[in-house]
């Protein structure tokens, strides 16, 4: 089936990220694994999720240049097919990650609230940034889809955009302004049949 939605299993529990990537693998572009389930878990469950489909790895780096780039090489050597980077961080930071990283998205602007404090005022250039740096893609939110369209505009890069479901934005309105992977988690992996939620989702577009 083709599948625009990457997955973020943002479980702690390993036993159910693991049953849930299973059971959805057909249906999904790519797993997101970030904080709750590596901390959970350790950095072992990429090459573990991996075995279901692509994986990309989302602890927002965002340290500076030289640990960045070490932190991205362990997460591709633990088999991250794609790592996402804070683009508010700076250049360098992009840069660097950009050695190591096999597939590398920049988030550009954040789909919660707290986003309207600091991030949106630098997002536009930072979308510039990434495309100059030569990241794969941006992050940009469905909450908020005029900006999906102007950061895509901008960059000329594909978009990753959070916010569809538990936290407001509509998968149809992402879409139409551009979008190009919906980033979906909590309205997936809390429902009680994943995968019919996902086909439910899909069936919006
Ligand atoms: O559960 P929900 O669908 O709201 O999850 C959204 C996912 O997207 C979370 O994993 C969150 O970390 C991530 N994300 C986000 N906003 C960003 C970047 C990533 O919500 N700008």
């Amino acid at each position: 089936m083709e599948s625009n939605i990457i997955l973020a299993l943002d479980v702690e529990d390993v036993t159910k990220a693991l049953r849930i990537a299973e059971e959805v693998s057909e249906f999904v572009k790519a797993f997101k694994v970030g904080y709750p389930l590596i901390l959970g878990s350790g950095v072992k469950i990429i090459k573990d999720v991996s075995k279901f489909g692509e994986v990309i790895v989302d602890i927002k780096i965002a340290d500076i240049p030289d640990v960045s780039k070490n932190v991205a090489r362990i997460l591709s050597s633990q088999g991250a097919d794609g790592v996402i980077v804070q683009g508010f961080v700076g250049r360098d930071v992009v840069r660097e990650v950009r050695k190591e990283a096999k597939h590398l998205y920049v988030v550009a602007e954040m789909s919660h609230p707290g986003n309207a404090d600091y991030i949106s005022e630098s997002s536009e250039r930072i979308a510039l940034m990434a495309k100059e740096e030569g990241a794969d893609g941006i992050v940009a939110p469905a909450t908020h889809p005029k900006r999906i369209r102007a950061l895509k505009q901008i960059s000329g890069l594909k978009v990753l955009s959070p916010g569809v479901g538990t936290q407001g934005g509509s998968y149809r309105e992402a879409m139409e302004s551009g979008a190009d992977y919906l980033i979906i988690g909590r309205s997936i992996f809390m429902s009680p049949d994943p995968k019919h939620k996902i086909e439910e989702i899909l069936s919006q577009g």
